[in-house]
């Protein structure tokens, strides 16, 4: 197994490096580098200049307006993209639900949705769970109902990533209640957020954003074209859907950005003795977050190198997230450690709402709150860890 990057990926990683150098803008570089909010035009901005140089959806084959590249280039340019803090794409048209409409979409569907992604005009989220339906999805209780040439849709989602700033959703929902089995049972469709009897409700998460939503059906037509493939294989649609996450999962870019961060602070910040990072204790904290980011890195590199030759992968994705998923929120502990009380949660509040004069502080110390607070989610989305362990338990172990 060749773990090393050929000559052609490094000259590909060079090429990427330079494309950043010169489009990223720096008022959004610094916006991502120090955990700012990112509002719709911010990911516009970047995803139109990715737009231009045909980079939108690196997942994408060629016919279809993708680059065609392998999963290391896909890796390669990922890993790039967070370690020079670019704005992420919003992943759930490029990487979700695109790759279903090429796979089952119809041709109309085909060509009025994926040119759309790629140029940003549609900006996607994903309706999927639902209260009581999270980990066991299949039991999901939102409806649609076929009236002549349309659906009638009824029922609640949540969780909803993005929805206020979306234009299209793609919703999982129950189209034959009698279904022997409950994925059986479930159809995929598209639908336009601006449809009538669509509410969209903020949900305010503990670091004091609303990035995440509830989204109301209530009556909701749709037009019957909107349904992906066949009435009643939505499961299927959805498992293909989720199998499209793999590569990528780790976030070993993301992790590499924000342990030079975390090095950073802690150099500016007083220990004991001289500076925190000249600390044994401390140091020995850093040193073992950055173990297990090589670790990482390489069981990372191992997979893809598997992907390039054309194996399978088996349980390592599910790994690489529970893995992934510890160490970037162990580095936003250990900055919040650095800090001590600077991190205290208010001090967004003191930066956004004026609150009662300066945050106090240094201003690195400002956004560590909120994101710890963040990063929790990140063992609970896209499949919890305890899901992902017993993936493992049942793929690898056998039990
Ligand atoms: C920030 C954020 C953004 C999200 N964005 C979206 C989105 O855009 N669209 C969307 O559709 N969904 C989204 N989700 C929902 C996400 O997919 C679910 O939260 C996740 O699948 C878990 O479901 P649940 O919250 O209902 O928890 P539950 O499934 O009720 O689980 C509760 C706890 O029990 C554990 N558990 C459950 N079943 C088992 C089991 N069999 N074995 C062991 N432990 C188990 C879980 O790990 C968890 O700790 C988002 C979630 C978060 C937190």
């Amino acid at each position: 197994m060749e773990l090393a990057y050929t000559d052609k990926e490094k000259a590909f990683r060079d090429e990427v490096r330079r494309f950043i150098r010169e489009q990223l803008p720096s008022d959004l570089r610094d916006k991502v580098l120090t955990g700012k909010h990112l509002g719709k035009e911010d990911y516009l901005r970047w995803h139109r200049r990715l737009h231009e140089r045909g980079w939108v959806a690196p997942n994408w084959p060629v016919e279809h307006g993708g680059p065609g590249w392998s999963p290391v280039e896909r890796q390669i340019f990922a890993d790039e993209m967070a370690e020079a803090g670019a704005p992420p794409v919003i992943s759930f048209g490029p990487t979700m639900c695109g790759p279903v409409i090429m796979r089952f979409g119809s041709e109309w569907q085909k060509s009025f949705f994926l040119p759309r992604i790629l140029s940003g005009e549609h900006i996607w989220c994903q309706g999927f769970s639902e209260p009581g339906s999270g980990s066991d999805l299949a039991s999901l209780r939102t409806k649609a109902v076929r009236q002549g040439d349309h659906y009638v849709i009824e029922g609640q989602k949540t969780w909803t990533t993005a929805a206020h700033m979306a234009d299209w959703i793609f919703v999982l929902v129950r189209t034959d209640p009698s279904a022997r089995k409950q994925q059986e049972g479930i159809s995929f469709i598209l639908v336009d957020m601006k449809t009538p009897g669509i509410t969209v409700r903020p949900i305010v998460t503990m670091d004091g954003s609303a990035e995440i939503n509830e989204t109301f059906f209530d009556a909701v037509k749709v037009p019957a074209q909107n349904l992906v493939g066949e009435e009643n294989k939505g499961w299927t649609y959805a498992k293909f859907l989720l199998g499209n996450e793999r590569v990528g999962i780790a976030r070993v870019g993301a992790c590499k950005r924000e342990l030079t961060r975390l090095k950073e602070i802690a150099a500016a910040e007083p220990g004991d003795e001289g500076r925190l990072i000249d600390d044994p204790r401390f140091r020995d904290k850093i040193a073992q977050v950055e173990i297990d980011l090589m670790a990482l890195e390489i069981t990372n590199l191992r997979l893809i190198a598997s992907l390039r030759d054309g194996r399978q992968p088996g349980a390592e994705p599910s790994i690489l997230k529970i893995k992934g998923s510890e160490v970037q929120q162990r580095l936003s502990e250990l900055m919040m450690e650095a800090v001590g009380p600077y991190a205290a949660p208010f001090q967004r509040e003191a930066l956004e709402e004026g609150w009662n004069g300066e945050p106090i502080g240094p201003d690195y110390a400002t956004p560590l709150a909120p994101t710890y607070f963040n990063n929790r989610k990140i063992s609970i989305y896209g499949g919890s860890n305890e899901i992902q362990k017993n993936i493992v338990a049942k793929a690898t172990l056998g039990l």
